[in-house]
């Protein structure tokens, strides 16, 4: 067997967990269930507006309960979603309810997986979570007695899996996890390159590590994952799955973003390489017919029309139009303006 992949987004071995490769494809819903969590790790990526708060998000956006998050699924023709926190099992009730709901909208191939400590991982929680549909538990064991819960999974038909960060100079004990999670039959291993961000900074410095690249990978987290891979290359029992961090920032957002784009923009809206959406804002107190026929009204004598009929727009109607804007977004539901320039204006131009 060989390594496959890339090492600016990911290496694996053997085959790649199913929640993965439909990550990969963009089209796994990211539901963050909730902030709560009992452990405290010094590296923990989740932002202090998350961390601790009984907050839920479906991708970007903050929502309130299962039909919100059914609609942001819906949004971007969700093939599955990926439940994270905080612990998840903190709000078992939650994510139960969610998970029901998911299953009966969207039917039993909507492929669920969720993330946890297991830290309050037992048979009723499993019984629970296998009865409501769940397809794939990870588990990251921030302690060692946390193996036990894993091992309580093992027992479900269910997909089960270790998720470690890749901590420099912790080689030895991740190779220990993954041979501890092969002699226990555990599916794949996903080793995430460790992320430094706002919240974590002060603390990994503090020990010693540091950004490497470009964005938030840290120093020495890629060979640590790499020596490991490398031990496990041969092996047939278990998959070893690198993520980078680029890959979990960038790439997976903007796949998903693509997809948003594709099955949920509006006919005047363009895209572009980055994942983003470009549209006109027309200001006029008139009725244009092209604007009536091609564009949308915003209400408050506002249209939103493509940038590519501006020209005749101009042409034709200069009198009648106050400004025109073109404005760049993020195409999930919070439209997040990324960009704007106002390209007439009749006050200056007229
Ligand atoms: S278990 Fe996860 S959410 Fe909890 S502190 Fe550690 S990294 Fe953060």
């Amino acid at each position: 067997m060989t390594i496959i992949g890339n090492p600016e987004i990911g290496l694996y071995t053997g085959k790649l967990p199913k929640g993965c490769e439909l990550c990969r494809l963009g089209g796994k819903l990211v539901l963050f269930i909730t902030g709560e969590c009992d452990d405290n790790c010094y590296y923990c990526p989740v932002s202090d507006d998350r961390f601790g708060k009984n907050r839920i998000f479906a991708n970007e956006t903050e929502v309130k309960d299962a039909m919100d998050v059914i609609y942001e699924a819906y949004r971007m023709k969700a093939l599955g979603a990926g439940i994270t926190g905080g612990d998840p099992i903190l709000e078992i009730g939650r994510v139960i309810e969610i998970i029901d709901k998911l299953k009966n909208e969207f039917g039993s191939d909507f492929h669920i997986h969720l993330y946890t400590t297991g830290r309050y991982v037992n048979d009723d929680v499993m019984k629970e979570l296998v009865s409501a549909g769940l397809d794939e538990i990870r588990f990251h064991p921030v302690k060692e007695l946390y193996l036990n819960a894993v091992k309580i999974a093992l027992k479900y038909d269910i997909d089960v899996g270790l998720e470690l960060p890749a901590i420099p100079n912790e080689g030895d004990k991740i190779v220990r996890l993954v041979k501890w999670a092969e002699e226990n039959n555990v599916k794949f291993v996903n080793l995430n390159e460790l992320e430094l961000n706002a919240r974590n900074y002060l603390n990994l410095n503090s020990k010693g590590l540091h950004a490497k690249h470009g964005i938030t990978g840290v120093e020495g987290s890629f060979n640590t994952a790499l020596d490991v891979l490398k031990k496990f290359e041969e092996d047939k029992k278990i998959t070893v799955h690198y993520c980078s961090s680029v890959y979990k920032d960038l790439v997976e957002t903007r796949t998903r973003f693509f997809r948003i784009i594709k099955y949920n923009s509006k006919p005047y809206e363009e895209y572009t390489n980055e994942a983003t959406i470009v549209r006109a804002i027309v200001k006029t107190n008139h009725k244009i017919p092209l604007l009536e026929n091609f564009g949308e009204f915003n209400g408050s004598h506002e249209y939103s029309v493509s940038p590519s009929i501006i020209k005749d727009l101009l042409n034709e109607y200069t009198d009648l139009i106050d400004e025109i804007y073109i404005v760049e977004e993020h195409p999930d539901s919070r439209r997040l303006r990324v960009g704007e320039k106002l390209i007439y204006s009749k006050s200056k131009n007229g």
